[in-house]
């Protein structure tokens, strides 16, 4: 199939807002949710993908036919697979050993090659092999873990979506997990743009292990997407009055699981995502306080992960 599509052949421009929907899995005040796992590849990453590249092209940056190179665990790089076989770029994913099969054939069906790195070096080896290989055949490379562009899309995108969205455009608080903290930045940056007065809130997922599970927390790895102390975004962001909620990951699954069940086809950070944001209701004391989340990627990436061991056991 060529490359570099007619422009009539393009439609990244033309997709309408995701949609902003009251949830309530119990007996609670509705959560806002952001339906991001209703973008074209999946989840919210088309976003941040479809901006940088597409302002990379308009600055000269980036022309058709350019390789586009991604370190990414896998959300960023399916996106990035999208968007380049939409506007005619060769892309390259680095990603680490151990990502699911369902991640490197969405990836290679879009055209894009699949390289891996060795588990043992973590996020960051797979960041530092990305930079190599992108200055030996000087590729373009989007940094999502430290280019502005990834905040800008969502501050410019999602959030003055939801602030029309949103019955008067109040928002209270919006929660999320944190990867690159382009999702929270973004989202508090639009959000306080637009008018609202909103507290950020961190979705931090724990794992509990130890013989009497007492000891020691530290970040899951059953949430992918969501990776700890690597972000310049978030880091280098202002974020006044931000608050960090813990979920146990089992929790965090679970609610995904139950947020399927009622219809909504998400991954492991949904159900993360969700519990923070009802555990961030909880504390305000206003009955009308508005909450939002995201959920930001589909189900289907995770069918042989954590999220759908209890189908595959036959204990669902
Ligand atoms: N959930 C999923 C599934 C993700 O892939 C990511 C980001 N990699 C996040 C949540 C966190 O979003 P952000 O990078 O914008 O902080």
């Amino acid at each position: 199939m060529s490359r570099g599509l007619p422009n009539q052949h393009r439609y990244l421009h033309r997709i309408p807002p995701t949609p902003l929907v009251p949830v309530a899995l119990g007996d609670h005040p509705p959560i806002w949710c952001k339906l991001e796992f209703l973008n074209p590849s999946g989840s919210t990453k088309d976003r941040i993908a479809r901006h940088i590249l597409e302002k990379a092209c308009r600055q000269g940056k980036l022309n058709p036919g350019d390789t586009v190179i991604e370190a990414s665990s896998g959300s960023t790089s399916i996106a990035m697979a999208l968007a380049c076989a939409q506007l005619g770029l060769k892309f390259i994913a680095v990603m680490p050993e151990g990502v699911s099969n369902e991640r490197t054939f969405m990836i290679r069906a879009y055209g894009g090659v699949v390289m891996l790195t060795p588990k043992a070096e973590g996020i960051r080896g797979t960041i530092d092999r990305a930079v190599e290989i992108a200055a030996e055949r000087g590729a373009f490379l989007p940094r999502q873990f430290s280019n502005p562009d990834n905040a800008e899309a969502h501050r410019i995108g999602t959030a003055r979506e939801i602030l029309d969205q949103i019955p008067d455009g109040a928002v209270d608080v919006v929660a999320s997990g944190v990867g690159t903290g382009g999702t929270l930045v973004g989202l508090y940056q639009g959000l306080t743009d637009g008018g609202a007065s909103v507290t950020p809130v961190v979705a931090r997922p724990v794992s509990l292990y130890g013989e009497n599970e007492l000891e020691c927390c530290s970040f899951s790895s059953q949430i992918p997407g969501v990776v700890d102390s690597i972000s310049e975004i978030f880091s280098e962001a202002v974020l006044p009055g931000l608050t960090t909620i813990e979920v146990k990951d089992d929790l965090a699954l679970d609610t995904a699981r139950q947020l399927i069940a009622a219809g909504f086809p998400v991954g492991p950070s949904s159900g993360l995502n969700y519990v923070a944001a009802v555990e961030a209701r909880k504390a305000l004391s206003r009955p009308d306080a508005v909450v939002v989340t995201v959920f930001p990627d589909r189900m289907e990436r995770y069918f042989t992960t954590e999220l759908f061991r209890p189908l595959r056991c036959g204990d669902a």
